[in-house]
């Protein structure tokens, strides 16, 4: 289907992942005189529902003849399969932020372990994390990088993580005008670890070939209720009752922040400076050490986040004891473990064991995706039975939620980031639930003077063809016309 004139200078758009995980595109460049390069935008693992048909275990692409990659940020489901990528022969540079170059060994080397569902092997070894890491080039902000003569790159601060970027790529061809490309990656318009700044003018003044938007919550404004802010008050009522509260939290990001907000609570007399605090997990803690002693581009105030009274739990073999203790103690106290769902990390100990306990909060800081055990938990009613790691339970402990520590921009905020840039030619909308996606793509028609056309859905299916004047061609996927 032609939906434009087309020229010889495009770009051709192919979007790997389905839903909200496993993020990873293709690029392919094409030159009027028949020169063609390929890059990737992410190489992420797929979580859960979402890893099949062996998406995690390779990359359908002659990794050979990519000619970069460009990390948005280092979460799993974005940098997860950059070591399969390396051991399908994949040798060129890997551009990311350079807090995202400095912490993403951490996580690789920790999905190592990770075991795919499918088969049943390990996601990647040391020694292809030790190649990958090898390749990654840490970039700052606002600087152009060149991965070739016809391409410029450049990076925008993203609340989104720390180390997350906000991507331009500007393509140029002689005697063409050039094609300029947005990527939001997963997108947040601030960050309580650094400032995250629009881009500047002479960038806004660009037109906009394709901006390419996440949507994660593309079917709700920030005034939505699920984003009322309840987690100080749910903490201090459960202190004031004498419960032992338990965050479950992702190693990197939200586990800072929840540091960050009990430190604040304590300074300002909102709970008491002698409740413990027990931070648990050797990757959360390798993460929180380095937000605290490595230059990450986090802001100097930011980085004595750690609260009062804060114990970090022994990773070494006499840590299962030393979890016992802990939990054997009745006194009010604050854990925080890894494992955002409550389906794996060690935060699985102490949901195992407070589960039964009415003398506790189990207090979700995220999504917890419905395949999930945090789901579970918080769906199962107080005295009802519920199976958790294969062991029986009488549900007796409160369990909570709350969506006000999203990493994530809302409709509004995403539409915001959109009209920034005054001239923008088409939308693809990518990383959201096929009905959210849907729907932000009905709220963008809405809100935005573009044709039907020019706002599109990411899909593995489709590829799109996009020239300076936006998306002109889309048509079934076929990977092999594309290498
Ligand atoms: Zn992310």
């Amino acid at each position: 289907m032609k939906i434009g004139k087309t020229s010889n200078f495009y770009v051709k758009y192919h979007c790997r992942h389905k839903g909200v995980t496993g993020s990873s595109a293709l690029l392919s460049v094409h030159w009027p005189n028949g020169r063609i390069l390929h890059f990737l935008v992410d190489a992420g693992a797929a979580q859960g529902r979402e890893n099949v048909d062996y998406y995690n275990s390779f990359f359908p692409f002659d990794a050979e003849k990519l000619s970069f990659i460009i990390l948005t940020h280092g979460h799993h489901d974005h940098q997860g399969l950059l070591p399969t990528v390396v051991r399908q022969g994949f040798y060129n540079p890997i551009y990311t932020h350079y807090a995202t170059a400095n912490l993403m060994g951490i996580s690789l080397y920790d999905s190592c372990q990770i075991k795919d569902q499918m088969t049943d092997l390990k996601l990647c070894s040391k020694n292809e994390v030790e190649k990958t890491l090898d390749l990654v080039v840490g970039c700052t902000t606002k600087k152009i990088i060149k991965p070739d003569k016809n391409i410029r790159v450049v990076f925008y601060t993203n609340g989104h993580l720390v180390g997350a970027v906000l991507t331009l790529v500007v393509i140029t061809c002689p005697g063409e005008d050039d094609i300029n490309l947005i990527f939001s990656g997963d997108y947040k318009d601030n960050n309580i670890f650094f400032n995250v700044e629009t881009p500047p003018i002479q960038t806004r003044k660009l037109p906009i070939s394709a901006f390419f938007i996440e949507s994660t919550y593309g079917d709700v404004d920030s005034t939505d209720q699920k984003f009322a802010k309840c987690l100080k008050e749910n903490t201090v009522k459960a202190l004031n009752e004498g419960k032992t509260i338990i965050y479950p939290a992702f190693a990197q990001g939200r586990y800072q922040e929840i540091l960050y907000d009990i430190k604040m609570w304590k300074k300002n007399g909102i709970i008491p400076q002698n409740i413990p605090v027990y931070a648990d997990g050797g990757t959360s803690q390798d993460f929180t050490m380095m937000y605290h002693y490595t230059d990450l581009g986090i802001k100097k105030i930011m980085k004595d986040f750690i609260p009062k009274n804060t114990h970090f739990v022994t990773r070494t073999k006499e840590r299962q004891s030393y979890r016992k203790q802990i939990m054997e103690n009745s006194n009010p106290k604050i854990i925080i473990a890894p494992g955002g769902m409550g389906s794996y990390g060690p935060i699985q100990n102490y949901i195992d064991y407070y589960i039964s306990r009415n003398d506790a909060l189990i207090h979700f800081l995220g999504y917890c995706s419905p395949d999930s055990m945090g789901y579970k938990l918080i769906n199962t009613p107080v005295g009802e039975k519920i199976s958790y790691n294969g062991h029986e339970h009488i549900k007796l402990c409160d369990v909570l939620k709350t969506a006000e520590k999203t990493s994530h921009a809302q409709r509004n905020k995403l539409l915001n980031l959109i009209q920034y840039f005054p001239t923008v030619n088409s939308i693809v909308i990518n990383h959201g639930e096929e009905k959210v996606m849907q729907k932000f793509r009905e709220y963008l028609l809405d809100h935005i003077d573009l044709p039907k056309e020019k706002i599109m859905i990411a899909s593995p299916e489709m590829e799109y063809r996009i020239e300076s004047s936006g998306i002109v061609d889309k048509y079934p996927s076929n990977l092999k016309t594309v290498f």
